[in-house]
């Protein structure tokens, strides 16, 4: 069995690869290590080899997870479905959110944010996949919601985060994710976030831009959903 640490070093050697293979800086890449179902000691043991930024989709999960690491300088990002009771407990603690895709939750995100923080880093979760995906905001709704999250005080619109139905194809995994850079392009905010990749298909987020690729399986192994 690989260790995290091991996991890690080959995760940073084809987040490399891909960034050559497109001519991008691999400092222009971020890794955020997804941990949902995992253990608090399974972050602790991505810390010690380098992780920094963790991201979460279940609050309480996250919460009860980062109760037991406030020793470790981590930041935590938010990216699972967001329902509106959960708000301010996610504007309170965390840094980044990057699955946003209506503006109730982004103004009350922006009204939650506690003033002695720093503004949240919003991500815009767009459906570049139709049917098959039920999260995120469609592209025709993207420009007119860009523009509103953009003029929120406490928030500080970064760019947009995709999921794309999954497939093995690359051309395929490389157009949908072509089409989250080219909504990005369009909307002229100065977006400098593109949030795109998991574990199957970082090589073509790379490609197309992702500057954060959130990785869960490849880093951390399988989950088990059984154990929740
Ligand atoms: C679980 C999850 C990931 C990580 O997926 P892997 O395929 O395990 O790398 C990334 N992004 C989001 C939004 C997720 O829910």
């Amino acid at each position: 069995m690989s260790t995290i640490a091991d996991n890690l070093s080959t995760l940073g050697a084809r987040i490399n690869a891909a960034a050559q293979a497109s001519g991008r800086a691999p400092s222009a890449i971020r890794l955020l290590a997804v941990s949902k179902t995992k253990p608090a000691a399974a972050v602790r043991e991505a810390f010690a080899a380098g992780v920094r930024d963790v991201g979460e989709n279940y609050l309480q999960e996250a919460l009860n997870k980062q109760a037991e690491l406030t020793d470790l300088p981590l930041t935590w990002h938010f990216i699972g479905p967001i329902q509106s009771n959960k708000t301010r407990a996610i504007a309170e603690h965390f840094d980044w959110v990057h699955s946003v895709d209506r503006l109730k939750i982004a103004q009350r995100l922006s009204e939650q944010r506690p003033d002695g923080l720093e503004p949240l880093n919003i991500c815009l979760q767009v459906n570049v996949s139709g049917e098959a995906s039920k999260s995120g905001c469609t592209p025709e709704e993207l420009p007119a919601l860009a523009q509103a999250i953009a003029a929120l005080p406490r928030l500080r619109l970064r760019g947009l985060m995709a999921i794309p139905e999954p497939t093995d194809d690359r051309a395929a995994q490389e157009a949908a994710f072509a089409r989250v850079r080219q909504l990005q392009a369009s909307l002229d905010l100065g977006l400098d976030t593109l949030s795109m990749g998991m574990s199957h298909d970082l090589e073509a987020a790379i490609a197309q831009g992702a500057t954060w690729v959130r990785i869960g399986t490849a880093l951390f192994g399988a989950r088990d959903y059984g154990q929740q």
